[in-house]
């Protein structure tokens, strides 16, 4: 993703100098450049995306964040900035910046999918001159159910299955939502790997997971670990995705795939140009 900026406020980067850094939310491609040693510019984000990235970088000091809840704003000396509740992972927000100057409104989705609260607030996102639009999957043969559909689809794919393990094909951060439901359902916790049990204790999830793997029946692990690096395991392997559209044959008989995400499926993403209709595009 090239750097984007406005102004003095820098987007989603940490190579580029800034004197204000927005961070929509905790995901890796979204934080390049940013180190344990980061002491250049002040952070906005929310208060989960601070957390999560603590628990990365401990030695950020906490001085540096700025943190805002969704649905708010933000008055500095030339721009003004609103920010919005993504419904990507947690702490997951959009930026939306009008410069008193020029004047000149700049909209920065970060990643997104479009949801009832948004479109209440949809007036904050129309007429930008600029909007870079989370584009992840702009193409027609991306369209997902909704997460609460994929979710039960996930529910059933176990409940078929209940004498044999499971393996769940999460991300670092998000998809926490099928792991919580999955525990609450089967009332068990579900095994996440140690290296992803301090961020999944900042966004709140200590309740739903263990770290011991051998009294857990359901696993989750990250995506690629599911279809790539174990094929010979003995369990049935659920894999959560968007880009499950594109696969139209399974591997593997025990490999099944939801199509469940984060972000928009093609009709949203058009839904919300149309609705928002800003003079430029840029993906990211
Ligand atoms: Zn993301």
């Amino acid at each position: 993703m090239k750097p984007v900026k406005f102004g003095c406020l820098v987007f989603d980067n940490f190579r580029e100098q800034g004197l204000l850094h927005l961070l929509s939310h905790a995901h890796r491609d979204h934080t390049y450049g940013l180190k344990d040693k980061w002491t250049r510019a002040p952070i906005l984000c929310t208060q989960i995306t601070a957390k999560i990235i603590r628990t990365w970088f401990p030695r950020i000091p906490e001085a540096l964040f700025i943190l805002k809840n969704p649905w708010t704003s933000v008055e500095l000396e030339d721009v003004g900035i609103q920010i919005a509740d993504a419904n990507h992972c947690p702490g997951a927000v959009m930026f939306s910046c009008i410069s008193r100057k020029t004047p000149r409104k700049v909209v920065y989705t970060g990643d997104f999918r479009l949801n009832s609260k948004i479109r209440e607030n949809i007036d904050m996102f129309k007429n930008a001159d600029l909007m870079y639009l989370d584009s992840t999957f702009d193409r027609p043969v991306f369209q997902f159910p909704s997460q609460t559909q994929a979710i039960s689809n996930v529910i059933e794919l176990i409940e078929e299955n209940v004498d044999r393990a499971i393996y769940l094909g999460v991300y670092s951060i998000g998809k926490n939502k099928i792991i919580k439901a999955v525990s609450e359902h089967f009332k068990t916790r579900v095994y996440i790997p140690p290296d992803l049990y301090n961020v999944y204790t900042a966004i709140g999830m200590q309740d739903y997971i263990t770290m011991k793997k051998k009294t857990a029946w359901i696993h989750a692990y990250p995506r690629h670990y599911i279809q790539k690096l174990y094929p010979n395991l003995d369990g049935v392997k659920i894999s959560a995705t968007g880009w499950a559209c594109l696969f139209r044959s399974r591997p593997d008989k025990d490999l099944y795939y939801v199509p469940y995400s984060e972000h928009n499926d093609y009709n949203s993403l058009q839904t919300f140009i149309r609705l928002t209709r800003p003079k430029k595009i840029v993906p990211i």
